[in-house]
């Protein structure tokens, strides 16, 4: 039966099924091997006299035994995913969780032996040949060698981080949900939680639009207290543990994570900020399309035309394929096995959770993709954002298991590109307010990563050196850093407006993760930029393209970068990135003229 196209996909490679006794023979002879490769290993790592050959076959054990035991998991995750509402589903997913951490706590001495070898036994055995496929591995667990503290040091901090900065991490996530927001709507109030709110900051209407945005800020002033709190003490936190762990500067234990200096960030962000004047310039574009006199906080979502057009799935296969095989038909081949083999999950499903993903699974294995299909623009972008994930790391398996996946940085490469690709394709077919919806769509996104998250990183640098520099904050304070770097992006286009100095309280980044926020922006603008070299370049650009995504997690963004004769700290090369950006903005403006003129 060649005839339907299947929607759901086929996990057989990994497991039967959810009673397949293969998985628990997994787990039980994983367990066994690493309480062998323990006995044989633990101590014999550092210490003088560790020769290269020694140290490759116990990274190979190692890496083959890490991609065993992750084939329960990745098995199990994704059977949850598919349906969560199935209970069997959940105490599978907890069972194989469980057993992984038990297998998982024979090994950590490896990683811990790795990280405290001193550079001079070290670096000379990097060098040999005979390491270069595990050179970047072992670098990596080494990164933040300088700032591990003496181990009864750290297993005081873990356990007192369980009623420190974890409590109020969870605290934050607890008071934003459990908040109530009062929306009005032609005259109705209606108690909605944080996530619908947002949702109808995006509604055609723009009285509704203005009534989600007051009950969110309401919501956001009745527990401005505890959350100026929270963040006061997250951040005075973050401080105490960068002072006992001797970084520098706040930014520096991030960059150290995304093996990326400080003087590269700077150079993304502050061609991110150049790029500012781009998005004023299509905000003023909107104003005059939505026909305002002003554009506030809560225009900045407005669609400018509903998008009615539908995609069968058969249809949005088509569109992707053959856009990229336009760019490379290697790609496309690749591509086509995830429909051919069931690879993708993309039927709209009750008890299917939210979003979409690819899940890299194993180096012996393939990858899957996870998405709800219903038809809109959106969903045969997101197939082809998951698609360039997939490609990606089927392409990676040839690194192996622990060097597949890409550095934070890097990881969006792929699917951005396959995304731009298929942006290029839709709009080519769509009729002239289609395509102006898809344009402005894509322009928004684009702006929402690169410029709002490069913004969103100048606020943070302010916000953790004035905790440093003056104590605690205040929520004016805070609304005041906050300000002035969001307005920055819009500059006289939009008004931000008083309501949303409060907006910073409800970003989950910033407290659980900070600096975060810069990976999209450098993630972003990198493929912006790669997208100029291969509008410049053509055909020659797509046998690079395909190395960057071959090699996989092996070396650092750097290096990487540097293979397809990039230098990521020449601001040239980004700036191509903003100029791609201009170009989209350009014929967004071209489309609005012709719209007008027709309207008139
Ligand atoms: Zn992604």
């Amino acid at each position: 039966m060649a005839d339907k196209l299947s929607l759901s996909w086929d996990l057989s490679d990994l497991y039967e099924g959810i009673d397949d006794p293969r998985i628990d023979q997994t787990l039980d002879e994983c367990l066994a091997r690493a309480k062998s490769f323990a006995n044989r290993y633990r101590g014999s790592i550092n210490r003088e006299g560790l020769t290269a050959d020694y140290l490759r076959t116990a990274i190979e054990e190692f890496e083959s035994l890490a991609q065993d035991m992750t084939k329960p998991m990745a098995y199990a995750s994704l059977v949850f995913s598919a349906d969560t509402s199935k209970p069997e589903h959940g105490a599978l997913l907890q069972k194989v969780q469980e057993r992984q951490t038990e297998i998982a706590l024979d090994l950590i001495f490896f990683e811990l032996e790795l990280m405290a070898l001193p550079p001079e036994i070290i670096e000379p055995i990097l060098d040999d040949p005979c390491m270069s496929r595990y050179r970047h591995f072992v670098r990596a667990a080494r990164l933040f060698r300088e700032h591990k503290l003496s181990e009864p040091e750290e297993r005081i901090l873990e356990q007192k981080a369980n009623t420190g900065s974890r409590a109020f991490q969870r605290l934050f996530e607890e008071s934003i949900s459990s908040i109530q927001f009062h929306v009005v709507i032609d005259g109705e109030e209606r108690v909605m939680t944080e996530p619908e709110v947002i949702a109808l900051l995006r509604d055609p209407k723009r009285e509704t639009r203005k009534a989600a945005s007051s009950a969110l800020t309401k919501g956001l002033q009745d527990h401005s207290r505890p959350l100026t709190f929270i963040f006061n003490t997250l951040v005075y936190d973050k401080a105490i543990d960068d002072r006992l762990r001797r970084y520098e500067y706040p930014e520096q234990a991030r960059h150290i994570a995304n093996e990326l200096d400080a003087e590269t960030v700077d150079t993304v962000i502050a061609t991110c900020v150049e790029g500012f004047d781009v998005s004023a310039r299509y905000y003023r574009l909107k104003k005059e399309i939505l026909g305002y006199d002003k554009l506030f906080h809560y225009d900045r979502y407005a669609p400018i035309f509903e998008s009615k057009k539908r995609y069968p799935f058969e249809e949005a296969k088509a569109i992707v394929l053959d856009s990229f095989d336009r760019f490379s038909p290697q790609i496309r081949q690749i591509a086509e096995l995830f429909f051919q083999n069931s690879w993708i999950d993309a039927e709209p499903r009750t008890g299917k959770r939210g979003g979409a993903f690819c899940s890299y699974v194993t180096a012996d294995l393939h990858p899957y993709v996870f998405m709800t299909y219903l038809e809109r623009s959106d969903d045969v972008m997101t197939l082809a954002h998951e698609l360039g994930h997939g490609v990606h790391a089927y392409l990676a398996r040839e690194q192996g298991f622990l060097n597949m996946s890409s550095a934070l940085p890097v990881a969006e490469l792929a699917s951005t590109f396959g995304q731009m690709l298929v942006f290029e394709a839709l709009a080519k077919q769509a009729d002239l307010e289609e395509k102006m919806a898809l344009y402005a769509e894509k322009i928004e996104e684009v702006f929402a990563t690169v410029q709002r998250q490069a913004a969103m990183y100048r606020f943070e640098q302010e916000l953790h050196r004035a905790r440093r520099e003056r104590g605690e904050l205040t929520t004016e304070d805070i609304g005041k850093i906050w300000q002035r770097h969001m307005q920055a992006m819009f500059a006289d286009a939009l008004e931000l407006g008083d309501e949303h100095a409060l907006w910073w309280m409800y970003v989950s980044h910033f407290v659980e993760s900070p600096f975060y926020v810069y990976a999209y922006s450098f993630g972003e603008l990198l493929v912006m930029a790669l997208y100029r070299m291969y509008q410049e370049q053509g055909a020659k650009f797509v046998p690079q393209y395909i190395d960057l995504l071959k090699a996989g997690g092996s070396c650092s963004p750097q290096e990487l970068l540097a293979r397809v004769g990039i230098d990521i700290k020449n601001p040239e090369f980004w700036r191509g990135g903003i100029r791609v950006m201009e170009e989209i903005v350009d014929e967004f403006e071209r489309l609005s003229k012709t719209w007008r003129a027709r309207a008139r």
